[in-house]
């Protein structure tokens, strides 16, 4: 899956306190563990920060989650200094997350 088609996908995810969709150019890639893509974006009409969580399959729509707790932000904060042994805790941390996507989206 190329960055920019993930971006533009992010385009389509509304801001869970206003409303308002992302832009392209406030959608940053923080990066990607196989299907498992995070994100970074910003909403330029309530100037709120969110940190998004995507599994993202070929030929299937992505599931998002903004609905992160304070400790996957600590994780999300942390990427840019992450090992590759981190890296794979957190994947193997947000592949046991999965388990609550359904009950995420069904929210919505
Ligand atoms: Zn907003």
């Amino acid at each position: 899956m190329e960055e920019k088609l993930i971006k533009r996908f992010m385009t389509s995810i509304k801001c869970s306190f206003c409303g308002q969709h992302y832009e392209v150019n406030n959608v940053k890639v923080l990066g990607h563990q196989e299907d498992l893509w995070f994100l970074s974006v910003f909403c330029s009409a309530c100037q709120t920060q969110a940190l998004v969580a995507a599994v993202v399959k070929e030929g299937r729509v992505p599931k998002v989650t903004t609905d992160l707790t304070e400790t996957e932000l600590d994780k999300f904060k942390e990427m840019d200094k992450l090992t590759a042994d981190e890296t794979l805790d957190m994947h193997s941390f947000l592949k046991g997350f999965d388990g609550d996507f359904s009950q995420l989206f069904s929210q919505k």
